[in-house]
């Protein structure tokens, strides 16, 4: 079997099999999640796939009453508002997204720096165009630990 192109596309069917992937780089080692088919870091078109263990901690958040169509038909809200930001991985790199299990009606109460670890999250595409947004898609979504 073909390995999967390093693309959004494979980041995403990999989360379908609840696997947080990432490309490291074979030139610098560098970790790109989600993966890049060329290195940020040094520019290098070499790259293998790995497994990121999905643990981590809150490096940056927001509390964000409003969202995009799969939020909102989900509940999401003025009245129910939903946390996003960035984690900080095990192996060092940041990662975009939606964080669960914190306190979204009092955010004073959420703090940079409280570990959290992977879950998927299947739901509509990320678009406000409802024959786009019926495609359903796994994300993967940080639960605090
Ligand atoms: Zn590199």
């Amino acid at each position: 079997m073909a390995e999967r192109a390093f693309t959004s596309d494979s980041f995403y069917l990999y989360a379908g099999e609840k696997k947080l992937m990432g490309t490291r780089c074979l030139s610098c080692g560098k970790i790109s999640c989600p993966p890049r088919p060329i290195c940020i870091h040094c520019q290098s078109d070499k790259a293998e796939w790995v497994e990121l263990k999905g643990k981590g901690k809150i490096a940056a958040f927001s509390v964000i009453p409003y969202g995009p169509m799969p939020f909102v038909k989900e509940g999401y809200g003025r009245d129910n508002p939903h946390c996003s930001g960035i984690i900080e991985l095990e192996e060092g790199v940041k990662v975009a997204g939606q964080i669960l299990g914190v306190d979204v009606k009092h955010p004073d109460n959420i703090k940079i720096g409280t570990p959290v670890t992977v879950d998927f999250t299947e739901r509509g595409s990320w678009h406000y165009i409802e024959d786009v947004y019926k495609v359903r898609k796994v994300y993967p979504v940080f639960k605090v630990a």
